[in-house]
């Protein structure tokens, strides 16, 4: 299998998101695929998305957790999961809101605010 892997060029995440943006939503078998590559951060990735918790600014891409808001960018994240608990050297290793900002954007399911997140944090 990581044979398999390491022939193939696209990562298990440019699949997944390759999937969704060919379907333009998240199909069960989609579902299936990023629950089994992420696990539990998949779950809650998928949930985020559909309570539309991924937010584009014209800066960032913003995903509002239970307690507090992540910004993601280039596909990495300011968490403590991310900082602590992921191997930066594997593509496949994201924390649930770098997956949730890869979801929304595949199937265009960002909330979209036409402002710049670095004026409105401060007020959140
Ligand atoms: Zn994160």
């Amino acid at each position: 299998m990581a044979v398999l892997a390491l022939a193939v060029a696209m990562t298990a995440v440019d699949e997944w998101v390759e999937r969704l943006e060919d379907a333009g939503e998240l199909t069960p078998e989609a579902v299936d695929r990023i629950v089994g590559v992420h696990g539990t951060r998949g779950q809650q990735a998928i949930e985020a998305v559909g309570e539309r918790r991924v937010k584009e600014y014209r800066d960032f891409t913003v995903v509002v957790g239970h307690e507090d808001e992540y910004v993601v960018e280039d596909g990495g994240c300011t968490c403590a999961d991310s900082e602590y608990n992921l191997n930066r050297e594997d593509p496949d290793e994201l924390c649930w809101h770098a997956i949730a900002a890869r979801i929304a954007a595949a199937i265009d399911a960002t909330d979209e605010h036409d402002m710049w997140y670095s004026d409105v944090r401060d007020f959140l």
